[in-house]
């Protein structure tokens, strides 16, 4: 199993490091590696788009390629997690900042979010919520300078929320969080991912 982390800007070498763990543990044979070519996408059995800065991460996507593909192949049901700027790239709406800078989205998850949805006094934080999709034990959640989701339609489950947003959501075959499941050493989130790319493998 190959899991290409978008490894363009941003927090990239975390996830690959997480995902090898959780491979080991999932007694999975496979490797995360750094995908910064195009052509590299045809060797993937899942995509993680990583958070760093969104509207960078995806003007780097454009001009090498990688946006418009991994679009296609998201609609055509590859399993995709986006973390943070990640979750913002995945979806169908934006808020007035993304309209305003003109930054393309995916367009790919039912959702509707906002950039910098926790406000700039608390830029980041830390936090234990309930995700029962990822077991019974509350989950660490590294929150910086993060997106949350307003809405939701269609198929979208919501798997989290915090303070009245949504902060974790699943949609088939994508997977949006809003906080940094790779800042911890806890790799039940990638687990849950992996499962879905092995499930549909
Ligand atoms: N605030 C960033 C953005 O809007 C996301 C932050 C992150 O990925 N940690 O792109």
């Amino acid at each position: 199993m190959k899991i290409g982390v978008i490894g363009l800007q941003g927090a990239v070498s975390e996830h690959t490091e997480i995902i090898n763990k959780a491979m080991r543990e999932l007694d999975l044979e496979g490797k995360a590696f750094w995908l910064q070519e195009a052509s590299q996408l045809s060797e993937v059995n899942g995509i993680i788009i990583p958070g760093g800065e969104s509207t960078t991460i995806g003007r780097l996507m454009s001009t090498s390629g990688i946006f418009e593909k991994v679009k296609e192949m998201g609609r055509r049901g590859m399993p995709i997690l986006g973390t943070c700027a990640g979750l913002i790239l995945l979806a169908k709406e934006g808020d007035e900042e993304v309209e305003k800078t003109g930054q393309p989205l995916l367009n790919l998850m039912d959702m509707r979010i906002t950039r910098n949805a926790f406000g700039r006094q608390r830029e980041s934080f830390e936090v234990n919520l309930d995700i029962p999709a990822f077991g019974e034990r509350p989950f660490r959640c590294v929150f910086i300078r993060a997106p949350a989701i307003e809405e939701v339609w269609s198929t979208v489950g919501v798997l989290a929320g915090y303070r009245g947003k949504i902060v974790a959501a699943k949609q088939e075959n994508l997977v949006a969080l809003a906080f940094h499941p790779e800042l911890t050493d806890d790799t039940r989130a990638h687990k849950y991912f992996l499962n879905l790319c092995a499930a549909s493998k």
